[in-house]
């Protein structure tokens, strides 16, 4: 990943790709405390446009002011340096990653009085869960780890050392030849994927967990307002694993794994066991959104 030609935004500046490096004792490398995001962009008609970029950068922002990290740019300057990279490196479409970390000028746990550094890279990124995924759906297992509990990690912030968490759950999932985990809440009610928020459909409503343990995923939130528009009404509530199982239909969603269906859950079918009509509806909407042909969600892209 690190030896490519291209660009990538360092504390303001635009560097060579390869240039693109931090102190072994990085705080953030010792101690997991950085914060990210992850961003992405299509080509439109009308040129290349990202999609959500306030509601992401907001995000990274309050992300960071969770931790008490100071960052030296503010809405505007971070939303035009990910607008930067995208066009010096000439992607079309593509995903953004911004990153928020401590410094490496004292180690310890107390990051206090450490710099606040920033990066943002962009490389091109297909369908995070395959093709395949996308218009079949995955192949999913409840994960033995759970989700973070309110009172442990701080679940509004999207905080890099949240993903070991993701990466314990996702690699057993794997590990058993399933696509990606389902992760429960320490009570044992579903919370969301290793990188996704789920949603579930019975009797043509749409149910999603409440946003006590999952992250405030922004695909989340545009499948919310686009199932209004298709008169899907949308319930945000407990839900558990058993009430997968007996779902219509299922599917993710994510900036990286977009709108992707869910077949099976622990080995049982879901639905028809393939991707279901309203999830092929709602995944439809969203495609035309991001790629800007819906005249009503042009609000959502910013081009770049
Ligand atoms: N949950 C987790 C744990 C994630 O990493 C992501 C990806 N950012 C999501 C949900 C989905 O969030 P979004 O739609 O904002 O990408």
């Amino acid at each position: 990943m690190h030896d490519r030609d291209g660009k990538i935004w360092q504390d303001g500046k635009l560097v060579d790709w390869r240039n693109a490096t931090i102190h072994v004792l990085t705080h953030s490398l010792h101690y997991g405390m950085s914060v990210f995001e992850g961003v992405r962009a299509y080509k439109t008609d009308k040129g290349t446009a990202i999609f959500r970029l306030p509601e992401h950068t907001k995000r990274l922002l309050n992300s960071a002011k969770i931790f008490q990290m100071n960052v030296p740019y503010d809405m505007e300057a971070l939303m035009e340096a990910q607008k930067q990279v995208i066009r010096e490196n000439n992607l079309e479409s593509g995903y953004i990653r911004p990153i928020i970390w401590v410094g490496s000028e004292k180690l310890g746990v107390s990051a206090k009085n450490n710099t606040i550094h920033t990066a943002i890279a962009a490389w091109p990124w297909g369908a995070y869960l395959g093709e395949d995924g996308i218009s079949k759906g995955i192949r999913v297992k409840v994960s033995s780890f759970n989700r973070h509990h309110v009172n442990v990690s701080l679940v509004r912030a999207k905080a890099s050392g949240y993903y070991i968490n993701s990466i314990l759950a996702n690699q057993e999932a794997t590990a058993d030849g399933y696509d990606e985990a389902l992760l429960l809440d320490t009570e044992g009610f579903v919370s969301e994927g290793s990188g996704e928020n789920v949603f579930i459909v019975k009797n043509g409503k749409l149910y999603t967990p409440d946003l006590a343990s999952c992250l405030d995923g922004i695909t989340r939130d545009s499948v919310i307002t686009l199932a209004g528009d298709l008169g899907i009404e949308v319930i945000q509530k407990r839900i558990t694993r058993d009430e997968v199982y007996c779902a219509d239909e299922a599917f993710f969603s994510g900036t990286a794994a977009e709108i992707t269906p869910i077949r099976e859950l622990d080995n049982r079918p879901i639905g028809i066991g393939s991707r279901g009509p309203v999830t092929e509806k709602i995944q439809s909407l969203f495609f035309d959104v991001v790629s800007g042909k819906v005249p009503k969600y042009a609000h959502w892209l910013s081009p770049v």
